[in-house]
């Protein structure tokens, strides 16, 4: 016997809505309360819920997602080449600030076990970074991180990692460009990341344009009371095309020898019981379908509602994924000077885009339409819900560090490996990642936490899905079941009581920096 027919449509206004069974439904099956399907429709794609005639708005999310190019009769499969796509909204005349809504009610009594830095933020992981002013000594990098894994490592049992902070930047690069802040300020800002605990060392090859002194100017490292002493002699660098260094053995050897000074004070270090004020979420999609919008990404929108009631930092990106929805996030800033932060950087977006040629329709993929998103506009509706529903208080341009708690809107490409790396820059100390089709995606500086939004990935992908938002469509949980089933799931990630599946597996990508400045 065919399983019941199963539909999800999002707002009351929606004149579509999108097949939730597993392998979509045929021609000729009669929809509970609505039309017979005139065509078969895959699983997440849209169903015209009554006639549209053509030029009429499909709406979903309770919007125009664009207009029928002919007449689509109720039951028909609405897919990517039946729809024009609106135009991007403008950016002047935007609504600021006015959506006033009474405040969250606090969360509290939440905590979770944490490594609390000099500076006051907090990490989840204990990790000695390497930092490298140039992608000219990954190499020689590489090679003594595998060294001190292997010899040094075994020694300090309270050290999770040891990781390369490698990137392609540092020379061949108009570096005095004005953009040219991004990347350099991205660098300096990973190097600080609350889980690397103040430990700053940098390999350096001596002759880059990225001088170790430009990466980390005086005073960029926070100094601990306790070592005041061992930093005060200024940067620890260790620089390949010094004289003394006879040999590739002796450059390994120095590398060694500076390692085990920042390990042993990474390894004196202890867990001690924090508020869960102190997590700082980065949530990005990636790999995304219909149900993204549906199941996981709003999951993720009501635990970053949580996170902010219990005073910890979430930060929302994807400039691409939230421009077509730029009117509702400037109507939810907490004050007119967020909305213009936020109008800014959609405008310096929008110019990025442009001397490339290409608008935010760039951004969708084979695998989006694939699995039912028909355009950006559909695509940005459903990521935007990460972010949940409260007032947004700060924004960041890309690099940047975070500047407080509660919601913040990151200014970042939605590139996921380009948005991790910006999110870590920026502070994050945990990663969560909604995923449709399906990628196996991970840092190794940060645990990620992925949620699948289908059960039929949670499944085949059991062993790489952290958490099963499809439960929402199947009718097995509630948005807000999945949401606190996350939080908790994160305060056990953070605490290291748990490991995410990408850490069980040491899967990670790599660090990728944004560099809108030309390379030369
Ligand atoms: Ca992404």
């Amino acid at each position: 016997m065919p399983a019941t027919p199963l539909t999800i449509r999002m707002h009351e206004r929606d004149n579509v809505a999108i097949v939730a069974n597993d392998g979509g439904l045929a021609a000729g099956t009669a929809l509970p309360g609505g039309p017979v399907l005139v065509d078969r429709v895959p699983q997440g794609h849209k169903v015209a819920l009554v006639d549209i005639a053509e030029g009429a708005p499909v709406l979903r999310y309770g919007i125009p997602i664009g207009r029928a190019l002919k007449a689509l009769p109720a039951g028909s499969w609405v897919h990517e080449r039946l729809l024009a796509m609106p135009d991007a909204i403008g950016l002047d005349g935007l609504p600021k600030a006015t959506v006033r809504r009474p405040a969250l009610p606090p969360l509290e009594g939440y905590t979770f076990e944490g490594y609390r830095n000099a500076d006051g933020s907090v990490g989840t992981r204990n990790i000695l970074a390497i930092t490298q002013t140039v992608q000219c000594v990954a190499g020689v990098t590489e090679f003594a991180v595998q060294r001190i894994k292997a010899e040094l490592l075994p020694r300090y049992p309270n050290v999770d990692d040891v990781v390369a902070l490698e990137h392609g930047y540092g020379c061949g690069v108009a570096i005095d460009a004005p953009d040219a802040v991004v990347p350099i300020r991205t660098l300096r800002n990973l190097s600080l990341n609350p889980n690397f605990g103040g430990e700053v060392m940098l390999v350096s090859l001596g002759c880059e344009k990225l001088q170790p002194e430009r990466l980390m100017p005086p005073g960029t490292v926070p100094i601990a009371d306790a070592r005041a002493g061992a930093e005060a002699a200024g940067l620890d660098v260790v620089c390949l095309q010094d004289d003394a260094h006879v040999g590739f053995m002796s450059m390994v050897e120095s590398i060694l020898r500076q390692a085990e000074v920042h390990l042993q004070r990474l390894d004196a270090r202890r867990r001690e019981t924090v508020p869960a004020s102190e997590l700082a979420v980065g949530v990005q999609c990636g790999g995304s379908d219909a149900f993204s919008g549906v199941t996981a990404n709003p999951a993720v929108g009501f635990c970053t509602d949580l996170l902010v009631r219990a005073g910890a930092s979430v930060m929302f990106s994807e400039t691409t994924e939230v421009r077509d929805g730029i009117d509702q996030l400037t109507s939810r800033a907490a004050s007119p000077e967020v909305a213009d932060a936020m109008i800014r950087e959609m405008a310096w977006y929008d110019a990025y885009l442009k001397r490339g040629a290409v608008d935010r329709s760039a951004n969708t993929t084979p695998g989006n339409k694939k699995g039912g998103l028909s355009n950006i506009v559909e695509k940005a509706m459903g990521s935007i819900v990460k972010s949940g529903s409260a007032p947004i208080s700060h924004v960041l341009a890309p690099g940047e560090k975070l500047k407080g708690k509660g919601l913040t809107y990151a200014a970042t490409p939605a590139s996921d490996f380009i948005c991790g790396t910006l999110q870590t820059a920026a502070g994050m100390n945990l990663h969560v990642f909604t995923t449709g089709r399906g990628t196996p995606y991970g840092l190794a500086a940060v645990p990620v936490i992925k949620v699948a939004t289908r059960t039929d990935l949670a499944r085949r992908w059991h062993d790489l899905m952290d958490v099963n938002a499809g439960r929402i469509a199947d009718g097995a949980a509630t948005i807000e079941d999945v949401g606190w089933e996350l939080f908790r799931l994160m305060l056990d990630v953070a605490s290291g009581r748990k490991q995410t599946w990408a850490e069980r597996w040491k899967l990670h990508n790599a660090l990728v920096l944004f560099n809108p400045a030309p390379v030369t």
